[in-house]
């Protein structure tokens, strides 16, 4: 499950701050919107899945109730120490270590029907 930082006080001193981080998921390297404007962690490298092993697995979709799939939530892999370990939507809006990936994945996939045998 996903989660926004939730703290904070209408009373805090930097409102401006407190906003960016109202918009931020906890798993997160830092503030979202502090990347390159209109990204998100769908298109950064940093984002995806990995083995126990450490090895990237691709990203997980799953069925989304209109007969399509819906790319899944995934962790952020920035090396940031004490970070939470909760997994980041898809849409989330980039942070200031964004690094470009060049084969993003799509938001929504068609499902794949498994072949039957026809014999
Ligand atoms: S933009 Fe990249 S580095 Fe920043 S939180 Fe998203 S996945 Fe992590």
């Amino acid at each position: 499950m996903t989660k926004k930082f939730d703290g904070g006080s209408d009373h805090h001193t930097m409102p401006e701050t407190l906003e960016a981080a109202r918009g931020t998921y906890l798993g997160q390297a830092h503030f979202a919107g502090t990347g390159p404007e209109n990204t998100t962690c769908r298109q950064c490298v940093h984002w995806g899945n990995k083995t126990q092993a450490g090895e990237w697995r691709g990203f997980d979709y799953a069925d989304d109730g209109m007969g399509m799939m819906a790319l899944e939530p995934a962790k952020c892999h920035y090396p940031i120490m004490n970070k939470a370990a909760r997994r980041v939507p898809p849409q989330a809006g980039s942070c200031a270590f964004y690094s470009e990936r060049f084969d993003p994945p799509d938001l929504v996939r068609k499902r794949r029907r498994k072949k039957r045998n026809a014999e």
